[in-house]
């Protein structure tokens, strides 16, 4: 596998390679983000991964000074897996990326309620990234659907001519969804985190057939009895993000909650 650390090392890799399959991530790999490898992988061409915690994402009272990083094991996973090259920036990158804006209506709810910066800053370092590697297909998780879909929003309205596939949700074997961000849950939290997705799967589960307004509640107070804080607890249209009064086909119940300082979202769609 090539580590490649410079811009140099990406354009002549990039020179020597036919299509290309991008994962973009931000290291501290697990089983989640190899899915999305393993799946580029299966496509025509060379599997590119890239690891870079992006400072534009994060506002400054986040979490980005102890983003959990494990850069020598994630380059084991990557070469494990069979990935063909890894490009990994400077943390000084994100300042050459010009700033640009997500889809207003697709990037200030959910998510976009408590963090108003972070789909502008995913958009404008995916796009310095894309403007650089120019891949065939890109590959994102739909853990993190809202970014699923204002990524594929981004590339429908753009020049570039690249193909986006989102991998289903990888989970632990008690249910919660991996996320570098678990690691940094005490073992106290990380016991509790396992009633989340048992809660979130639950009540989508009964939303086909039960009142929403009534379900959200209960879902919120269980959540909340746990001690869970929670940020949302939607029942929204799954391709405009809208809140549902009422279940409709694919409907998309999502989720994002605070353990302590650590911040955990999940969804399910129910057809
Ligand atoms: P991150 O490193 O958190 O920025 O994630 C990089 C990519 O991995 C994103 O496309 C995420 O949606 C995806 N990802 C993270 N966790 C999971 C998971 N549990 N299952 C599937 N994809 C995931």
């Amino acid at each position: 596998m090539y580590v490649l650390n410079s811009l140099n090392d990406l354009n002549q890799f990039l020179e020597s390679s036919e299509a290309i399959n991008f994962v973009p991530t931000m290291g501290n790999l697990h089983d989640g983000h190899l899915k999305l490898v393993a799946e580029a992988n299966k496509f025509h061409g060379v599997t590119l991964a890239s690891i870079y915690v992006n400072p534009l994402q994060f506002s400054p009272n986040e979490d980005l000074d102890i983003y959990p990083r494990s850069l020598d094991q994630d380059l084991t996973y990557l070469e494990n897996i069979s990935c063909d090259a890894v490009f990994c920036p400077k943390s000084d990158f994100a300042k050459d990326a010009p700033k640009l804006s997500a889809n207003l209506l697709l990037s200030k709810k959910l998510c976009g309620i408590s963090r108003p910066h972070f789909f502008d800053g995913v958009i404008s370092i995916l796009n310095h990234f894309f403007q650089l590697i120019k891949p065939n297909n890109v590959f994102f998780g739909l853990k993190d659907y809202q970014q699923y879909l204002i990524v594929k929003d981004f590339l429908i309205n753009s020049d570039f001519n690249i193909d986006i596939h989102g991998v289903p949700t990888q989970r632990e074997e008690d249910g919660l969804a991996m996320s570098s961000r678990n690691n940094l849950m005490s073992s106290q939290q990380r016991l509790n985190a396992k009633h989340l997705p048992v809660i979130l799967k639950d009540i989508a589960q009964r939303s086909k057939h039960e009142n929403l307004a009534d379900l959200k509640i209960e879902g919120i107070q269980r959540l909340e009895k746990l001690n869970f804080s929670v940020d949302y607890f939607l029942f929204c249209n799954s391709t405009n993000l809208e809140e549902l009064l009422e279940f409709e086909p694919d409907t998309l119940v999502a989720i994002a909650v605070k353990l302590g300082n650590v911040r955990l979202i999940d969804n399910f769609i129910i057809q």
